[in-house]
C-alpha cells in the first residue's frame, strides 16, 4: 500500500503544488494531502485504506454523495455511445428545458464545462448587452479565475480593484469594482456616483467562497431594485448556492430575479458542467445570434450531461431539499451544542445542503468577521477530525457540504469525532 506522503512527494515532483486546484494542497491547515481510490455515498477512502466522512463533496457537485447508482449508470450509458460529438443531442435540450424550468429567471441558457467560463461569459455578456464596461463585486465572493475577476478590493473606497493574482495586466482589472459584501449603503453610493457605467453587479446571493455568509435580504434586494433603476445587468453566480440552497437557488429563497445567472457544480453531479442563463434579449446577444463570442469544444458534452439529468432527476423528487436542509440543519445544530458544551469558540450555520463551521463565537456576516476566525484554532480542528476520519476542507475559509447519502451513521460518527475534538481543544486551551 502506497503513503498518502510517499504520492504526495511524488506529485510536487511533477504537479506545481501536487494538486491540480490550490486548495487541494493543504497550504491552509498544513499537512498532508489525502489522495483518493474511491467513495460511496457519505465516504471516501485513501491509498492508505482509511475511510472519511467527506464533507467536501467534491467542493459542491456531489449532492447525492459519492458514486450514487442512478448517476454511475446514466454515465456509463452515455459513454458506451461515444464520449463527444460536437454536434448537438437531444439531451442537451432536455437539460435545458429542466433548468429553466426549474429557475425560471432563464429564459434561455448556454452550456459551458466549468463555472470559471460561465462566468467569465456572464460579464462579457453583460458588457456587450449595456455597451458599458464597469463590474461591481464584492471581497470574498469568487467567481471562477478569469483576469477581470481575480481583482481585491483598492485604497480607498469606490476605487476601481486591483490584480489579487499576478500576471493580471491593472488594466483588466481597471473597471472592477471591490466592495464589501452585505453593505447596501456602499452599493447606494457605488451607484450614485458610477451608475450611468456600470454594466454588472456580480454576486454570491448566498456567499460560500469566503465559509458560509448569506447575503442580507435587505442588501440583495437594494441591488435588484439599483441595477433596475440604473440599467445594469444583476448577475447572481449561483455556482455553488444553485440546486444546493434549495431547488430554485438562494434566488427562490429570496424571492429576488436576476437578470443573469451562472451555474455549475451541482448540475453535472460531479462531471464537467456548468451553465449561464437569463433574460431572453440579454442572451440573445451571445453568439451565434448575436455579436458576444462565446464556445467550447466540449460544452454540453453528452456524457457529463447525461450526469447532470440524471442528479436533476433524483433532486426534484418531492422532498428532496426538505430531507436534506434537516440533515445539515440537525448537523450543524448538534455541532453548535457539542462545542459550546466543550466551551470552544466554534460555532456552525447552515442554509439548505450548505453549512459554514467557524472558529469565533457568532456566524460571521462579513468578510471582515469571516477574517476574524481563530485559525490556528480552526487548523487543529481540522487535524483532530481528519485524524478521526472525518474529512473537513482544508480552510478555515471554505463552506462544507451534506448530501443526501449523509446518513445518521454518518452525522453520528462525525459528532462523536467533534466532541473528543472539542474536548481535546478544551484541554490544550487550559495547558497554555
Ligand atoms: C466554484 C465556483 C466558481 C468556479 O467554478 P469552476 O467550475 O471551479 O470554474 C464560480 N463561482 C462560484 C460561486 C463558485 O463557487
Amino acid at each position: 500500500m502506497v503513503s498518502n506522503d510517499t504520492l504526495f512527494t511524488r506529485a510536487q515532483s511533477i504537479i506545481p503544488g501536487g494538486v491540480n486546484s490550490p486548495v487541494r494542497a493543504f497550504r491552509s491547515v498544513g499537512g498532508t494531502p489525502r489522495f483518493i481510490v474511491r467513495g460511496a455515498g457519505p465516504y471516501v477512502w485513501d491509498a492508505e485504506g482509511r475511510r472519511y466522512v467527506d464533507y467536501i463533496g467534491s467542493w459542491g457537485p456531489l449532492i447525492l454523495g459519492h458514486a450514487h447508482p442512478a448517476v454511475v449508470r446514466a454515465v456509463q450509458d452515455a459513454a458506451a455511445r461515444g464520449l463527444s460529438y460536437g454536434m448537438p443531442t437531444e439531451a442537451e435540450i432536455e437539460i435545458a428545458e429542466r433548468v429553466c424550468a426549474l429557475v425560471p429567471s432563464m429564459e434561455r441558457v448556454r452550456f459551458t464545462s466549468s463555472g470559471t467560463e460561465a462566468a467569465m461569459t456572464a460579464i462579457r455578456l453583460a458588457r456587450g448587452f449595456t455597451g458599458r464596461d464597469i463590474i461591481i463585486k464584492f471581497e470574498g465572493c469568487y467567481h471562477g479565475h478569469a483576469d477581470a475577476l481575480l481583482v481585491k478590493a483598492g485604497s480607498g473606497l469606490l476605487t476601481h480593484g486591483q490584480p489579487s493574482s499576478s500576471g493580471v495586466p491593472k488594466e483588466t482589472t481597471q473597471h472592477t469594482m471591490v466592495l464589501d459584501y452585505n453593505d447596501a449603503q456602499q452599493l447606494e453610493d457605488a451607484f450614485r456616483e458610477h451608475g450611468k457605467r456600470i454594466a454588472a453587479v456580480m454576486v454570491e446571493p448566498v456567499a460560500g467562497n469566503m465559509n458560509l455568509v448569506p447575503g442580507a435580504p435587505e442588501f440583495l434586494r437594494t441591488m435588484r431594485e439599483l441595477c433596475t433603476r440604473h440599467g445594469s445587468t444583476l448577475v447572481f453566480d449561483e455556482v455553488m448556492s444553485g440546486f444546493r440552497v434549495a431547488l430554485g437557488g438562494a434566488q427562490s429563497l429570496y424571492g429576488i430575479t436576476p437578470d443573469v445567472t451562472v451555474l455549475g457544480k451541482v448540475i453535472g453531479g460531479g462531471m464537467p458542467v456548468a451553465a449561464l442563463g437569463g433574460r431572453r434579449d440579454i442572451m440573445e446577444h451571445l453568439s451565434p445570434l448575436g455579436g458576444v463570442y462565446q464556445a467550447g469544444t466540449l460544452s454540453g458534452n453528452p456524457v457529463s450531461v447525461a450526469a447532470g439529468l440524471a442528479t436533476l432527476s433524483e433532486i426534484a423528487k418531492p422532498g428532496f431539499y426538505e430531507a436534506l436542509a434537516a440533515i445539515t440543519g440537525d448537523f450543524t445544530a448538534r455541532m453548535n451544542a457539542a462545542a459550546s458544551a466543550a466551551g470552544v469558540p466554534f460555532c456552525a450555520a447552515s442554509v439548505g445542503g450548505m453549512f459554514g463551521i467557524f472558529a469565533r463565537a457568532t456566524p460571521p456576516a462579513s468578510y471582515a468577521e469571516v477574517m476574524q476566525s481563530d485559525k490556528p484554532l480552526f487548523n487543529r480542528f481540522f487535524h483532530l477530525m481528519l485524524d478521526a476520519g472525518v474529512h473537513f476542507a482544508p480552510s478555515a475559509y471554505e463552506a462544507g457540504f451534506v448530501s443526501s447519502a449523509h446518513d445518521a451513521a454518518a452525522i453520528d460518527f462525525t459528532l462523536a469525532a467533534a466532541t473528543q475534538a472539542f474536548g481535546q481543544l478544551t484541554l490544550q486551551a487550559g495547558e497554555k
